[in-house]
């Protein structure tokens, strides 16, 4: 370790202990020891605290104690002739300095000081503070739903890491180039710090960027202190993922430095303070790239040193500022070695995942198809080898040029695929994809599927030259590289001419209904055999998603049609198909297959898998889970908690403390962790007595699919069942559960007991 570094971290740690220890004392005095501390929305207490030290702080009290930890961590500087490495003393201080930081935000929370205030921003997205909120701060710390929901895509590979920037760019314009950059990549971007009062955030705000959750973008606060959300953040994907348990700071570090691909960019001048910071990154394994010049690190951009690179950005090669911002972040990337994975799609606005959630107002909007006034769908369907000329796009009818600013037309997307290994179960699997493949593209929304198709594009996008014939330049490029080993050719057809139109939207409607009566027909007893998913075991190590066709995996993402379609298009991936063999028990659902298959999946960690009971052998979680079963052991029943509800549940917990109970791959008896679609299917916990056991179900649930839930209660019998089930506007405690159920005759009260 270069001792530059060595002594500007060991600095600025002590520093910032001393600065946390004076905060502290004058909270105790001011609020008291028993004063409550959390940050919003998680269960992980104050997260790097409670990964690294086991101190679950709940008061500020006990913030004596992890200060005098970080205190014990702290070292005299070196002297000048001490030649020894400092490598250890720096981690250590790097380590003093995130317990130390993590400690003054939390103080800060509890003075109404954090998130920080920022008047008239709004999130995209982004951490809620209660119903009333207006989104006029930053994001502060991440929420663990947005944390699970993201790990999904982080093992996946839809997103391959995060980039915790610090400080501020050269410029505006470079500020938004490294963060388009990075959406591009899919890589998630924190932001934090800044460099004499001004911040990157300030700057992505002046340019009119979208912060938030649902642009990867997430603006922590303009002081480096915030930048410990980041390390909250990888601290708790190694607890949450990983199933590491608090204290294990060893793990907890080795974890990331192994799984987690995440480095810090500091823009701008690097004070101690942020050196310090630094110093705690790089105990995680995350390198440091700095556009400055480091002392002791030779400026070249390729020597790194101890996980600190020194790439000033004057001296990067690049005919101008926004070419050397590409080419920083292809630098962080190579260092890091962050697995990308760019699509070349060739349309005039930038296309990656990140910009999925955009949204595209009325005030921006060009045109729209579908919605209130006018008519979309989509429609793939395959095709014989010869009957498609690849790449071909054609448009019938005309294009939106005539269309009046912010008017709207009928449009049509009709897809023909061939290819060797296609087969017709597959062409709803690849329409489904139309939806993320267009939202792709910068200034387009997409919403809704198959005849309730709904597109806008923004003015911004128009201007560009984005045109009808680009939504089939996307479809043509992503069929072909997410799907290329099931598609050979595809050849796109949209259709305006409202002859055309209605005519294809005929067929189309022909071909849901019949996939619709396929669906219907596809029961678990008509198959030979179900899938198994591991896709979460990069993040959840003993997990097992046993995906039959009457139960999707609990992440909703994955049903036993699109696992067959992934096993084809990858037959070592983590869909297999699981053999069922021997039927066991048909009530409980047991097959020597399915039994054999959670052994082996769960590395034995589980020995038997019931696939339609919560009490016995229940399937075990990952964290992703759409939604959360428990028993209610007074209402002789269970309720069903949505990840969209953050209010209290009759069990005495919210959701994001549920979540800590379900997850990590364990079995617990009453406890399941399911996708929604579960919930309407016949074989919902039918060995416990089915649908007829929910007492309980968040509201927005309940209204969301009210048509399906309304279905299920005639096929149960119980056609008035749905006003029967209590939710959170009507009931919160287990006493006023009882009393609900007995007013509205609930069945679940004259069932057999659970257990
Ligand atoms: Fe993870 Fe299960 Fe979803 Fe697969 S189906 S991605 S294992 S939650
Ligand atoms: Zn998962």
């Amino acid at each position: 370790m270069s001792r530059y570094i060595a002594t500007r971290a060991l600095r600025g740690a002590n520093s910032l202990v001393s600065e946390a220890e004076v905060m502290l004392q004058k909270a105790l005095q001011e609020k008291g020891p028993e004063t409550p501390v959390s940050f919003p929305n998680t269960a992980y207490y104050l997260p790097t605290i409670s990964g690294m030290t086991g101190i679950n702080v709940e008061t500020l009290g006990q913030l004596k104690e992890v200060l005098g930890q970080a205190r014990t961590l702290l070292h005299p500087l070196p002297s000048e002739n001490h030649w020894t490495p400092y490598l250890g003393e720096t981690l250590d201080s790097g380590m003093a300095t995130l317990l130390a930081a993590e400690t003054i935000e939390a103080v800060r929370f509890v003075y109404g000081l954090q998130p920080e205030a920022c008047p008239g921003f709004l999130l995209a997205g982004g951490t809620s503070y209660g119903p009333e909120d207006g989104k006029d701060h930053l994001n502060g710390p991440i929420d663990d739903i947005q944390l699970r929901s993201w790990g999904i895509q982080l093992v996946d590979g839809r997103m391959p890491g995060f980039a915790a920037i610090v400080g501020c760019a050269k410029s505006n314009a470079v500020a938004v180039k490294l963060v388009r950059e990075l959406q591009r990549r899919n890589i998630l971007t924190f932001l934090s710090g800044n460099v004499n009062g001004r911040s990157i955030i300030h700057q992505l705000q002046e340019e009119g960027v979208e912060l938030g959750y649902d642009t990867y973008t997430v603006p922590f606060g303009t002081d480096t202190l915030s930048a410990i959300y980041a390390l909250g953040f990888a601290t708790r994907s190694a607890l949450t993922f990983g199933g590491l348990k608090p204290g294990m700071a060893h793990e907890i570090l080795l974890y990331n430095k192994e799984r987690v691909f995440a480095f810090v960019l500091a823009l701008g001048e690097v004070d101690d303070l942020k050196y310090a910071a630094a110093a705690g990154a790089i105990n995680y394994g995350f390198p440091v790239i700095a556009d400055t010049v480091i002392p002791e690190i030779l400026p070249t951009g390729v020597t790194t040193y101890e996980h600190v690179v020194s790439m000033p950005f004057d001296e990067i090669a690049g005919k101008d500022d926004l070419d050397k911002a590409e080419q920083l972040i292809q630098k962080c990337i190579e260092v890091r070695g962050v697995k990308v994975k760019v699509s070349n799609v060739d349309v005039p606005v930038p296309y990656g995942s990140a910009f999925e959630g955009e949204v595209v107002r009325k005030a921006d909007l060009r045109v729209e198809f579908g919605g209130k006034h006018s008519r979309c769908f989509e429609f793939l369907h395959m095709a014989k080898l010869d009957e498609v000329t690849d790449g071909k796009v054609e448009i019938v009818g005309p294009n939106f040029s005539g269309v009046a600013a912010q008017g709207s037309m009928d449009l049509g997307i009709v897809a023909k695929v061939a290819g060797r290994q296609m087969q017709a179960d597959f062409e709803p699997v690849l329409e489904r994809q139309i939806h993320y493949f267009v939202n792709g593209a910068s200034g387009i929304q997409h919403i809704g599927q198959r005849d309730i198709t709904w597109i806008r594009v923004s003015n911004v996008a128009a201007e560009k030259g984005f045109d009808l014939e680009h939504f089939g330049k996307i479809l043509h490029a992503r069929f072909h590289e997410d799907f290329g080993a099931i598609v050979d050719k595809v050849e796109v057809m949209i259709v305006t001419d409202p002859k055309g139109h209605t005519e294809w939207l005929e067929k189309a409607r022909a071909a849901y209904d019949f996939r619709n009566k396929r669906l219907a027909d596809l029961t678990d007893d008509k198959v030979d055999e179900f899938y198994s998913c591991t896709l979460c075991q990069s993040f959840a190590p003993n997990h097992v998603c046993v995906v039959s066709p009457e139960r999707l995996g609990l992440c909703g993402a994955y049903n036993w049609l699109d696992c067959k379609a992934s096993y084809s298009i990858n037959p070592t991936g983590p869909n297999q198909p699981i053999k069922l063999g021997k039927l066991q028990d048909f009530v409980k659902g047991y097959w020597e297959g399915t039994n054999e298959y959670a052994r082996i999946g769960s590395h034995g960690a589980v020995q038997e898998v019931s696939m339609y009971s919560i009490m016995e052998n229940p399937m075990t979680a990952c964290g992703c889970f759409e939604c959360i079963v428990m028993l209610i052991p007074e209402a002789n029943g269970v309720m069903v908690v949505s990840r969209e509800d953050t209010a209290m549940t009759p069990a005495g917990m919210t959701f994001s403390t549920l979540a800590g109970i379900a997850g990590g791959g364990l079995q617990t008896p009453g406890v399941m962790g399911v996708g929604k679609f579960y919930l309407i299917s016949p074989k919902f916990i039918s060995a416990d007595g089915g649908f007829k056991r929910v007492i309980w179900m968040s509201s927005v649930l309940k209204e969301s699919m009210a048509d399906e839930f309304k279905a299920v209660c005639e096929r149960e019998g119980d056609p008035d069942l749905l006003d029967k089930i209590a939710d959170e506007r009507n009931v919160t405690e287990v006493e006023d559960l009882l009393a609900w159920l007995e007013a509205h005759n609930h069945p679940a009260l004259v069932m057999d007991p659970m257990f």
